[in-house]
C-alpha cells in the first residue's frame, strides 16, 4: 500500500520534474573557453518568432508558428537592414575571462555602456568587484605566439622556444602573486593590494545585450585581425547563439557571411 502511495506521488510530480530539468537545462546552457573561463547563457527574451512578430505587428497580424513564410521575412529584413526586430532578443550572459579580453569587450557599448548618462545605451553591464573578492584565477597560455611581422598589433603562429618563454611566465607569476598574498597578509586593502596584479587575472561579468548587438560583436571578433582569446569566446557565443535562436541566427549569418 505504501509503495503504491509512493509511486503514484512520483507519477504525479514526474511531468513537473521534468519540466523544471528541461528549462534549467535550456537556459543553463555554457561553454568552456581558454583554460578557465567560460560564457554561460542566463536568461534570454524572445524566440525565433519573436523577430517575425516584432516585424508583423506594422500588419497587425502574429503567429505562432515559425515557417517557411517566417524564413524569408527574416531574410528581408536582415539584407535590407530592417534591424529593429533583432533588437526584441535579449541574451544575459554570464562571462568569466581575462581581463585583457574584458578590456575589448568593454569597447562594445551599445549593450553594455555603463559610462554615459544617455537614455539611448542600456546599463547592462556588472563585474565581480576586486575590491571585495580576492582575485584567484589567472590565465595561462598554451601556447606563446610570435609577434606578427606586418601587423603590429597581431600574433602569428607560435615561437620556437615555448619552454623560455613558459619559464619567464611562471617565475613573473610566481613573483607577483607571493606579493599580492604578502600585502592581503599584512592587512592591506584588497582594492589597493590588486593594483600590482597583471592583466591574465580571471575577472567575471553579467553582460546583456540585443541579439544586434551581440552579433556585432561576433562579427568584429570573429575575425582574422582579432585577437585569438577574444575569438574563442566569440566562437563560443556564436554557438549559443544557434542553440537558442536556431532560425534566426543562422539566416543572420547566411545573408552576412562575407
Ligand atoms: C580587431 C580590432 C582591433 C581594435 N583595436 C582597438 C584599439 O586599438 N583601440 C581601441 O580603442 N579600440 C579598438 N577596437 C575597438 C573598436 O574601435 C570598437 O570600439 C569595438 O570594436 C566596438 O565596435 P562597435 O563600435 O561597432 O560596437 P558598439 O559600441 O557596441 O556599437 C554598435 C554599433 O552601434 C553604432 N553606434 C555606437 N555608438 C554610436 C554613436 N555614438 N553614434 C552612432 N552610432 C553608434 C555603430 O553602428 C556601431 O557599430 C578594436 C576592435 C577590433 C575588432
Amino acid at each position: 500500500m505504501f509503495v503504491f502511495q509512493i509511486s503514484n506521488i512520483l507519477k504525479s510530480i514526474l511531468p513537473i520534474i521534468i519540466i523544471i530539468f528541461v528549462h534549467t537545462k535550456k537556459l543553463k546552457l555554457k561553454k568552456e573557453v581558454l583554460d578557465k573561463g567560460f560564457i554561460e547563457v542566463l536568461d534570454k527574451l524572445g524566440t525565433d518568432l519573436t523577430v517575425v512578430n516584432s516585424a508583423r505587428v506594422s500588419f497587425g497580424k502574429r503567429k505562432e508558428k515559425f515557417d517557411d513564410n517566417d524564413r524569408k521575412l527574416v531574410k528581408f529584413l536582415a539584407k535590407n537592414k530592417h534591424w529593429s526586430p533583432f533588437r526584441h532578443l535579449m541574451v544575459q550572459f554570464h562571462v568569466k575571462a581575462p581581463e585583457f579580453v574584458m578590456r575589448q569587450w568593454y569597447k562594445h557599448v551599445v549593450g553594455i555602456e555603463t559610462s554615459s548618462s544617455s537614455s539611448a545605451k542600456d546599463h547592462a553591464w556588472n563585474e565581480i568587484s576586486g575590491r571585495y573578492v580576492p582575485v584567484s584565477d589567472f590565465y595561462v597560455p598554451s601556447n606563446w605566439r610570435r609577434q606578427s611581422k606586418d601587423n603590429k598589433q597581431a600574433s602569428e603562429g607560435s615561437i620556437d622556444d615555448q619552454k623560455i618563454a613558459g619559464k619567464i611566465f611562471e617565475s613573473a607569476m610566481s613573483d607577483i602573486l607571493d606579493s599580492y598574498n604578502k600585502l592581503l597578509e599584512a592587512g592591506v586593502a584588497k582594492e589597493q593590494a590588486r593594483m600590482i596584479l597583471p592583466l591574465n587575472q580571471y575577472t567575471e561579468v553579467y553582460w546583456t545585450a540585443s541579439f544586434q548587438a551581440i552579433m556585432n560583436f561576433i562579427e568584429l571578433r570573429d575575425e582574422d585581425t582579432a585577437q585569438w582569446e577574444i575569438r574563442e569566446y566569440a566562437i563560443a557565443m556564436k554557438e549559443l547563439m544557434h542553440e537558442i535562436f536556431p532560425e534566426i541566427t543562422g539566416i543572420w549569418f547566411e545573408v552576412n557571411s562575407h
